[in-house]
C-alpha cells in the first residue's frame, strides 16, 4: 500500500478492540524460571502468593499455558473510555530527520494518569473488587502508577494506599495531588510507618528512596491488614499480560494497512510496556511465523539488561517479596536520581529477561542528556511533550532512523510512546538550562551490588 494512503493516526473501532489478553509465555519453549519463596527456597505456590496478591492475579501470574485470557467485560468497558490508543505515523519526525525510514508510535498518554499504567491498574483493581477486598497498597516511583491505580480504585470504590519514592514525593507535588483527588492516601518512602521503612532509614538516613524500598513497605502494610492486598505496576508477568492490549491494538492497526514493522522499540523499567507492545509480534517470532528486531532501551544510570547479571534476586530492597530470576543490578542497588523515575528499578521482568537471554531481544542504554535531546526534538515536530521514560524509546527510534538515512534502507520502525511529561518539568528545566548531568555507575559499584545477590541454584 502506498505511503500516502496511511493516515497520520490509525484508530480502531470498538469492535476491533482486543477481547482477550495475550500471554506470551504460552508460546515460549523455554519458560521464565519460576519465582522462589525465600523462606522455603522452593518455587512459589499459589498458597505462598495469595496472602500478598489477589487470587485471580495469582492465577494469571502462574499461568504459562493459556495463550489467550478473556478480558472481563467491565475492564473492556473501562478501556473504551480512553482506548484505542492511537497508532501515529511520525511523518513530521521522518521529514525533520530526512530519513527514508517509516516511523510509527503507539501513544499511551491519552488518559489522566498520562501513561500506559492504567491498562493494568484497572485490571488489578477489578480483581480486588471481585474478591471483596477493602483496598490495595502499592508503591510508586515517578507517580504514574500511583495515579493510574488511584483512578482505578476510585472507579471501583476501593481504598488505595500509595508509598511514593521520597525524591518523587518532593519533586512532584502535583502528582501527589492528582492521586489525592482520586481519593488515595500517599506516604513518602522510606517512612517510619513500617518496620522495613524504619530499618532502611536507620541504615541510610539520607536516602532518596527507591522503588525497591517502597515495594517492601507497601507489601508489609498489605499483609498485616485484613482485607488488603498488594498490587504492583510493572515487572510481574500478570502486568505484561494486561499490557498486551498495547501490542494487540498496534498489530491490528498495522495489519489493517498491511504494515509490517522491522524494528520494535520500547523503554524498559520493569518491562511492562515493552513486554505488552512486543507480545503479539514476539508470539509470531516464537512460533516461527515472522521475524522482528526488538530493542529494549534503558537509562545508562540503571542498566539492568545491558550491565546486570541474570540471576535470582529479590524484587524489593526489604527482601519480603518472592525471588525472581531476572537481569538485575542487585536489590540493594541505589540508582542515582535520574529524571526518568519510572526506569529506576534494579531488576527486569522475568519474561523479558528470559527472552533477552535467549537472544530474541536486544538492549541498549542511553545517558539522560541524549534522551532529553531526543525528547525536545520530538516535542518540537510531533506536538506531544513526551515523558522522560518514553523519550528513551524516542532516542533509539531516532538513531535507528538515522542509520537508515546512511544506508538508504526504508525500514519500518514502531516504538512505544508510553506517556506525557507534564509532571517532569523540573527535568526539562534542568535540560533547558544546560544543567542536566549524566551519571553512569562504575563497574566496581555494580560488582559490589551483584556480590550481595542471594545464593540460589
Ligand atoms: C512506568 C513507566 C515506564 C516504565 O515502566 P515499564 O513497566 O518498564 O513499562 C515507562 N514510561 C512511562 C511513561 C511510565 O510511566
Amino acid at each position: 500500500m502506498a505511503n500516502e494512503k496511511i493516515p497520520y493516526k490509525i484508530y480502531l473501532s470498538e469492535e476491533e478492540l482486543p477481547k482477550q489478553w495475550y500471554n506470551v509465555r504460552a508460546d515460549m519453549k523455554k519458560k521464565p524460571a519460576p519465582m522462589i519463596n525465600p523462606g522455603t527456597g522452593k518455587p512459589v505456590t499459589k498458597a505462598d502468593l495469595t496472602p500478598v496478591f489477589c487470587d485471580e492475579l495469582v492465577d494469571q501470574e502462574l499461568n504459562e499455558t493459556d495463550a489467550y485470557i478473556d478480558i472481563p467485560q467491565e475492564i473492556q468497558d473501562f478501556y473504551k473510555m480512553y482506548r484505542p490508543a492511537p497508532l501515529v505515523r511520525a511523518y513530521c519526525l521522518e521529514k525533520a530527520l530526512g530519513t527514508p525510514a517509516k516511523i510509527y508510535y503507539k501513544f499511551e498518554g491519552n488518559n489522566t494518569s498520562g501513561s500506559h499504567k492504567l491498562n493494568s491498574a484497572i485490571a488489578q483493581a477489578y480483581y480486588a473488587k471481585k474478591q471483596g477486598l477493602k483496598g490495595v497498597t502499592t508503591e510508586t516511583g515517578a507517580g504514574q502508577w500511583g495515579t493510574a491505580l488511584s483512578m482505578a480504585c476510585s472507579y471501583f470504590g476501593l481504598d488505595c494506599h500509595v508509598y511514593m519514592v521520597k525524591v518523587s514525593y518532593e519533586q512532584k507535588p502535583f502528582r501527589r495531588e492528582v492521586m489525592r483527588t482520586y481519593g488515595a492516601s500517599i506516604t513518602p518512602s522510606p517512612s517510619t510507618t513500617t518496620e522495613v521503612g524504619r530499618k532502611i532509614l536507620a541504615e541510610f538516613p539520607d536516602t532518596n528512596g527507591s522503588l525497591g524500598c517502597a515495594i517492601s513497605e507497601a507489601v508489609e502494610v498489605a499483609v498485616s491488614n485484613e482485607g488488603y492486598r498488594y498490587v504492583l505496576g510493572s515487572v510481574l508477568s500478570q502486568v505484561l499480560l494486561h499490557q498486551s492490549v498495547i501490542g494487540l491494538e498496534a498489530k491490528t492497526a498495522m495489519d489493517k494497512y498491511g504494515i509490517k514493522p522491522d524494528i520494535i522499540i520500547g523503554c524498559a523499567g520493569g518491562g511492562s510496556n515493552l513486554g505488552g507492545l512486543i507480545a503479539p509480534f514476539m508470539g509470531e517470532k516464537l512460533r516461527g511465523e515472522a521475524d522482528y528486531r526488538f530493542i529494549a532501551v534503558e537509562p545508562a544510570s540503571c542498566p539492568s539488561l545491558t550491565r546486570g547479571t541474570y540471576a535470582y534476586d529479590f524484587c524489593d530492597t526489604g527482601k519480603v517479596c518472592p525471588m525472581q530470576k531476572m537481569y538485575t543490578l542487585g536489590s540493594g542497588f541505589m540508582p542515582s536520581p535520574n529524571h526518568a523515575g519510572g526506569l529506576r528499578y534494579h531488576g527486569m521482568s522475568a519474561v523479558l529477561s528470559e527472552l533477552y537471554d535467549q537472544g530474541l531481544m536486544e538492549a541498549v542504554s542511553y545517558e539522560q542528556t541524549a534522551v532529553f535531546e531526543a525528547a525536545q526534538r520530538f516535542a518540537r515536530v510531533e506536538g506531544i511533550l513526551p515523558a522522560p521514560e518514553s523519550s528513551h524509546a524516542i532516542r533509539c527510534a531516532i538513531d535507528e532512523a538515522l542509520k537508515c538515512k546512511e544506508t538508504g534502507e526504508e525500514k519500518t520502525i514502531l516504538f512505544g510512546l508510553t506517556g506525557t511529561g507534564y509532571f517532569d518539568m523540573y527535568a526539562y528545566a534542568a535540560y533547558n538550562d544546560g544543567k542536566m548531568t549524566d551519571y553512569i555507575p562504575t563497574d566496581e559499584e555494580i560488582a559490589a551490588s551483584i556480590a550481595k545477590l542471594p545464593k540460589i541454584g
